[in-house]
Parts: structure tokens; C-alpha cells; sequence
């Protein structure tokens, strides 16, 4: 894509409310635009972004056997009255309409699958299976103050398995916790993001959480000195050893809650009698489990991670672009490399405004944060190349336009 052409610009400095260190770059980048307190627009390069996120949450989702479905945000009442939580969810956005009929705006979408499963789930041989989704979430959150990782409104990629027994459960929630590994590894936050045991409910002692150490988090977890493993504070309580090797010793940190897998049980299966007929032809109800990522979260996240004081460092797995390719004068060299780049199918974003100074197109690099910079100049051509320099790295060096497209077919 040119430049020239991307309608959103780069800003020197992001509103002055925006404290967080995700929104500010984001926001400055042009990757965001806040619409108010807990909502941003996604403008194109943030937008590829999340779109590589959702890609890799869905191969791993896919891989674990997940089907993708799509479900309403607009919810009737009533099946969130069959739960009870209609009146005890304290962040529900409820909405009327003008013939006073009430409506749940999703918060998450066990009320909805639930009911669903109900209409195709007869008997043990329907199980197990699980379905996802990637869907905007409401919530009323009213300390909406971290940017980009807690939004009123927020994609939300949800998972629901269901199980004929606990045992049946107990093997997939495993296999979901090694799908969740994989996607924060892949995404570039892995060694950051640890397990972590949380309060459960009324069917397990435990949840997990995946908690990515950051200073703009909001919550204190403590990882275990020997395996790593974490504890969530607020089950502190509960624990004095560490869950996982009965180690005695942690490190406390301030993290985000970038996923969670959670052992539903029958809690949601039994209020809207989601049953199925056993091997022995008795009712016996559907056991659940589900699995959530926030998207913008993990985004956000990753730029707290990934950034430094010109901006952001994307990992390549997840960047708006491979190669910020940056022509300086005009020089028909760029526009070739810029083809070629484009035919081999390298994603490349090609600088190729005539009215900005190296300088400004130098700061715009470090800020939007594509992990290769290639500079198109009469000085780089005449030392027989092009002038290439990764986002994390000080030194550029001049290396043959063939050179490039070989390192960058890797
Ligand atoms: P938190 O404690 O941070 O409010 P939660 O326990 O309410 O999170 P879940 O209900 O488990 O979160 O939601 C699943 C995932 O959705 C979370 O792990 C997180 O990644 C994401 N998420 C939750 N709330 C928000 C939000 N307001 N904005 C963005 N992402 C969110
Ligand atoms: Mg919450």
C-alpha cells in the first residue's frame, strides 16, 4: 500500500486525557481513533493487526477442533432472565425498544449458545464439540482508563466446548490451555504471559487466567520461583504453595488478563435444560467449558511489551506490514522495488510521499513500527543497493535489491 494514499496520518501527540502507553502510540500511529472513554475505532493499520491476531487465534482454535459461528450482540431478556444474570451482571448494557421490549447487549454469549446447542444436541454421539467466535462484546466498565486493553466495546474471540462427562472436560480444557500457549507464543507476548490460577466457581476450585506481566495491568499475580506458574492475588487466600510444584516462593507482578479458559460445569447447561441421552438412553446434562481472548487487549498488550520511546516494534507475526519501504526523492528505483515487493506477495507499505522530509519519514518508521525498514535513495543506489535497517536494530546497512528479496522470501 502507498503511504500517500492511507488516509490516516501520524500525529505528534495523542489527546491529552489518553494516560495509557497502548492508546497514546496507537492513537499517534494512526491506528486507533478514540471515539470516547472505553471505544476506539480500528483505522486500517490497526485494523490489519487485529485481523493477523484473529488469524492466529483461529488456526489455533481450528486446530483444537473448534467450529466458527457468528452470534447476535442484540440479546432477548428473557434468556438472561433463565440465568438469573439479568439482574445480577452489574456491566449488562440493557437496551429498549419502542415497543418497551428489552434486549441484552452481549457481555458473552452463554446465554445465546446454550439455547442453541439445546436445538442440535440430542445424544452422547453429538459429543464432544466446541464453537467460537469472534464478536464485539459490551460491557460497562467504568474504569475505562487503560487504553485499548479494557473497552467498553471489544472484540472478543469466545470458545464453548461441550462434554458428555468432567473427564471429557477435563482432557479438552487441556488441550484449549496448549492452544492458548501457542497463541501468545505466536503472537510475540509468550514469555511475558504466564498461567495462572484463578477463583473458579461452583464446578472447579480453579480457573486459569493468562496473565502478561505489564505495569499497565490492573492486576497482581505471583509467579512461581521454580516452574512459573502464577497465582491470581485475589485467590492469595486460598493458596500457600504453588499450585503446580508446592514451591513456596514467587515474584509478585502487575499483569493484564489477556485470556481465560474456565470450567463451566453444568452452570449454564442446566437453567436452559441442555441435556443429552447417555449410553444407557438416560438424560443426563451437558458439561461446558469456555475459552476467552480479548483482541484489542492482546493488541494493546503487545505494544506496552513492544515498544520504546519513537514508537512501536511490531513482531512480525502480527504487523500492519513486513517492509516499510521508504523512498527518498524521487526515484523510479523505489517504485520498482515497491512491484516487485508487492508481486511476490511481501506486505509492504511503500513511503512514497514527495512532500516530507527524510527526517519525518524516518520518525513515522519508528513509530508505525514495521519490523523492516528499507530506504530508497540516491546515496543507498549509488553504494549499490538499498538501505536496510530493522525496527530493533541501530546500524542500517546497504545490501543488494536482490540481496533483500531473498532474506525477505525466508
Ligand atoms: P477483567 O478482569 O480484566 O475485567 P474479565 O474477567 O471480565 O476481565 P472475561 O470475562 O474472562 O474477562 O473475558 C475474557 C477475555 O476478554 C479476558 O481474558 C480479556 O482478554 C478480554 N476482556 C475482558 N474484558 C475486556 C474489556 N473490557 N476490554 C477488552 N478486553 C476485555
Ligand atoms: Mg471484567
Amino acid at each position: 500500500m502507498k503511504q500517500s494514499q492511507l488516509f490516516t496520518k501520524t500525529q505528534k501527540n495523542a489527546p491529552k486525557d489518553e494516560v495509557s502507553t497502548n492508546a497514546q502510540l496507537l492513537i499517534r500511529g494512526g491506528f486507533v481513533d478514540k471515539l470516547m472513554a472505553g471505544a476506539y475505532t480500528i483505522l486500517p493499520l490497526g485494523w490489519r493487526v487485529l485481523k493477523k491476531i484473529e488469524q492466529v487465534i483461529r488456526e489455533e482454535m481450528n486446530a483444537i477442533g473448534g467450529q466458527e459461528i457468528f452470534m447476535p450482540s442484540l440479546q432477548p431478556k428473557e434468556n438472561w432472565e433463565t440465568t438469573g444474570r439479568w439482574s445480577t451482571m452489574d456491566d449488562l448494557y440493557k437496551v429498549k425498544d419502542a415497543s418497551d421490549r428489552e434486549y441484552a447487549l452481549g457481555p458473552t454469549h452463554e446465554e445465546i449458545i446454550s439455547p442453541l446447542m439445546k436445538k442440535f444436541v440430542n445424544s452422547y454421539k453429538d459429543l464432544p464439540f466446541a464453537a467460537y467466535q469472534f464478536q464485539n462484546k459490551f460491557r460497562m466498565e467504568l474504569r475505562a482508563k487503560s487504553g485499548i486493553l479494557r473497552g467498553k466495546e471489544f472484540l472478543m474471540k469466545d470458545l464453548y466446548s461441550f462434554h458428555i462427562s468432567q473427564e471429557d472436560l477435563d482432557k479438552y480444557y487441556e488441550k484449549a490451555k496448549q492452544a492458548y500457549k501457542n497463541i501468545f507464543d505466536r503472537t510475540g507476548i509468550g514469555e511475558k504471559t504466564f498461567l495462572t490460577f484463578a477463583s473458579g466457581g461452583s464446578f472447579s476450585k480453579y480457573s486459569h487466567e493468562f496473565q502478561t506481566e505489564t505495569d499497565a495491568g490492573e492486576d497482581i499475580i505471583f509467579v512461581c520461583s521454580e516452574c512459573s506458574t502464577a497465582y491470581n492475588k485475589e485467590i492469595s487466600d486460598e493458596i500457600s504453595h504453588c499450585p503446580e510444584c508446592k514451591n513456596h516462593t514467587f515474584h509478585e507482578k502487575k499483569a493484564v488478563e489477556v485470556g481465560n479458559i474456565f470450567k463451566l460445569g453444568t452452570k449454564y447447561s442446566a437453567p436452559f435444560d441442555l441435556t443429552v441421552m447417555n449410553e444407557k438412553g438416560e438424560k443426563t446434562p451437558v458439561i461446558m467449558g469456555c475459552y476467552g481472548i480479548g483482541l484489542q487487549r492482546l493488541m494493546g498488550t503487545l505494544v506496552e511489551l513492544c515498544s520504546d520511546e519513537n514508537g512501536i516494534l511490531w513482531p512480525e507475526s502480527v504487523a500492519p506490514f513486513r517492509v516499510h519501504l521508504i523512498s527518498l526523492g524521487k526515484n523510479e528505483e523505489a517504485e520498482k522495488i515497491y512491484k516487485d515487493l508487492e508481486k511476490k506477495n511481501i506486505e509492504v507499505l511503500f513511503d512514497d510521499r514527495e512532500d516530507t522530509s527524510a527526517g519525518a519519514k524516518f520518525a513515522d518508521a519508528d513509530l508505525i513500527g514495521i519490523p523492516w525498514r528499507v530506504v530508497v535513495s540516491q546515496k543507498s543506489l549509488a553504494g549499490g543497493g538499498v538501505e536496510v535497517k530493522k525496527r530493533n536494530e541501530k546500524e542500517s546497512e546497504i545490501i543488494k535489491i536482490e540481496e533483500l528479496l531473498k532474506i525477505l522470501k525466508k
